[in-house]
C-alpha cells in the first residue's frame, strides 16, 4: 500500500498547483473510486485507488522542468488582455499543463522556472524552505553601511509591519548614470535618458528568501533607492544560464535539479 494525500497526488499528477488542486477538490470535481471526495487531506492509495478529475482518470504524466530567461515587458501570467505574457514566448504544445513558479514583475528580467509538477512548486515556494533568490539591480540613489545593515537584518517595507527576513547585499558599481548606461538595458527609457544622465546610480546583488510583492524594489526604496533595472540571476544553487537568450527556455539538467533544493 502506498498512501498519499489526495491534494498531493493530484498536484504531482500535473493537475495544477497545490492550492488550486485543493479548490478543485472542495468544489467536488474529484472522485475517488466513483465517489466525490471534498477533503484535500483524504488519504488515498496511489497504486490501487482510481482518481478522476473533471470526469477523467488521473494517471501518470511526465514531469517537465524548464528554465526561462524572461524578457522585460511581459507579464508572468497565463492571460492578459493588454500585455504580452510569458506564454507568448513559449511553445504551446510543450507547455500543456505547464505553469510558472512564482512571479517576476513586468519590467523584471531573468530566471523563471516553469513546470507541470505542482509538488515541485509547493516545495520551492514553501516559506519555511528559505530558498535564496538573487537579483542583480541598478537603482538611482546611494547606499551607506547603515542602509546595508538594515537590508541585511530586516526592514519594514511599506505598510507591512512584519520586517523582511535577513538578506544579503553586495554593491558592485557606483557612479553617474551616463558612465554606465551601456550596461543597463532599460526598455523604452530612451526619451528620459537625458534626465537620468547626471543622476547617481548604484548596482549590486540582493539575495532574499521570501517572495513578497515587489519585494526587492520595496526593500531598496525603504533605504532611498529607486530601482531602474532588475534581473533574477539565481534560485537556490541554480544559476541562470548565461548562454540562454532573453525570451528563450530549455529543460533543466539533472544536476541543476539537485542544485535547487
Ligand atoms: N522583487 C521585485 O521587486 N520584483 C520582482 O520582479 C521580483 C522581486
Amino acid at each position: 500500500i502506498s498512501n498519499m494525500r489526495l491534494d498531493k497526488f493530484l498536484a504531482q499528477s500535473s493537475i495544477g498547483r497545490r492550492k488550486n488542486v485543493r479548490i478543485y477538490i472542495k468544489e467536488g470535481m474529484v472522485n475517488v473510486n466513483g465517489k466525490v471526495i471534498t477533503v484535500p487531506a483524504k488519504e488515498i492509495d496511489e497504486n490501487s485507488d482510481i482518481v478522476e478529475y473533471d470526469g477523467k482518470i488521473v494517471d501518470y504524466t511526465e514531469k517537465v522542468y524548464y528554465m526561462f530567461n524572461k524578457p522585460s515587458g511581459c507579464i508572468t501570467a497565463k492571460k492578459d488582455t493588454v500585455n504580452k505574457t510569458i506564454f507568448d514566448y513559449l511553445d504551446n504544445a510543450q507547455m500543456r499543463g505547464v505553469f510558472h513558479v512564482g512571479r517576476l514583475d513586468k519590467d523584471t528580467e531573468g530566471l523563471l522556472l516553469l513546470t507541470n509538477d505542482g509538488e515541485f512548486e509547493h516545495k520551492l515556494m514553501h516559506p519555511q524552505k528559505h530558498i535564496e533568490k538573487t537579483y542583480c539591480f541598478w537603482a538611482l540613489g546611494s547606499l551607506d553601511d547603515e542602509d546595508k545593515k538594515r537590508l541585511e537584518h530586516g526592514i519594514s517595507i511599506g505598510k507591512d509591519a512584519v520586517l523582511t527576513k535577513p538578506a544579503k547585499i553586495e554593491i558592485h558599481k557606483y557612479g553617474i548614470y551616463k558612465d554606465f548606461r551601456h550596461e543597463i538595458s532599460i526598455e523604452n527609457l530612451n526619451n528620459i535618458n537625458s534626465y537620468l544622465n547626471n543622476q547617481t546610480v548604484i548596482s549590486g546583488y540582493l539575495t532574499i528568501t521570501e517572495g513578497r510583492k515587489h519585494q526587492v524594489k520595496r526593500m531598496l526604496k525603504a533605504v532611498g533607492c529607486h530601482v531602474i533595472y532588475l534581473k533574477r540571476i539565481s534560485i537556490g544553487g541554480l544559476l541562470l544560464d548565461k548562454s540562454l537568450k532573453e525570451g528563450h527556455y530549455r529543460p533543466l539538467t539533472d544536476l541543476e535539479m539537485k542544485l535547487l533544493f
